[in-house]
């Protein structure tokens, strides 16, 4: 509920909002979401959740252009740069790890033993595995050897080794930690990390009818109306 109180939010320069969160934390930005705008109700406001981790959400809006020609564009690009992320994490120990589900025989070996850990990956293929890995994991997830990949804090080295064996060809960036990582991971001494695959971007269909800024879907995220020029249409489907 902090957003609603933001100061800049009273500036008249900004005409729209994009709130984005985890899908678990929807109901909580639909309501900051809707405090923002009976602050300013001249607002184009737009709620984005994604299944996709905090870290990969953190990373997806780093992506962002300094200088976006819209709040659609910035939308657009979160949206791409998420599509082709993975988010996962190394763990000392898999006994209070929720999403992916660890399953019985690793739950058992990490009461047994802790070793090296263990690395998760939560998208898909949601996967979890002992390190070291046995075997090479490459095909795993694709185009990752044209891609990068961040953590979020210092991950051990047998999990380097483990993100090399998914095919990423330079270590991972090093940036600050994530709060509540164990939370969202099981273990306070989680290091999330987000393997960064190239973006496949597609083409915008047109601009909006009420703010003109330029949509990639049939109606405009922030306004709801429809592309200018365009026929009226009954269709809803989404296009990813
Ligand atoms: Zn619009």
């Amino acid at each position: 509920m902090a957003l609603a109180t933001d100061p800049s939010l009273r500036s008249s320069d900004v005409s729209h909002v994009l709130v984005l969160a985890p899908a678990e934390l929807a109901a909580e930005a639909r309501l900051a979401a809707t405090a923002v705008g009976a602050v300013r109700p001249d607002l184009a406001l737009n709620v984005d959740t994604s299944v996709r981790s905090v870290g990969a959400l953190v990373s997806a809006v780093q992506a962002v252009p300094d200088i976006a020609s819209s709040a659609a564009e910035v939308r657009e690009t979160v949206r791409r740069r998420l599509l082709a992320s993975i988010s996962g994490a190394w763990l000392p120990s898999v006994t209070k790890l929720a999403n992916p589900n660890p399953g019985m025989g690793l739950h058992i070996r990490s009461l047994v033993a802790r070793g090296a850990g263990f690395i998760a990956l939560r998208d898909d293929p949601a996967w979890v595995a002992q390190l070291p890995l046995k075997q090479q994991a490459s095909h795993r997830i694709s185009h990752l050897a044209e891609g990068d990949a961040v953590c979020f804090g210092e991950l051990p080295e047998p999990a380097i080794s483990a993100l090399f064996g998914f095919g990423l060809t330079q270590r991972p960036t090093r940036v600050d930690s994530l709060p509540d990582v164990a939370g969202e991971w099981g273990s306070a001494e989680a290091v999330e990390f987000v393997l960064r695959a190239p973006v496949v971007s597609r083409p915008r269909l047109g601009t909006c009818a009420v703010c003109g800024d330029p949509v990639w879907e049939r109606t405009c995220p922030f306004c709801h109306a429809g592309l200018r020029g365009a026929a009226p249409t009954t269709s809803s489907g989404a296009l990813q």
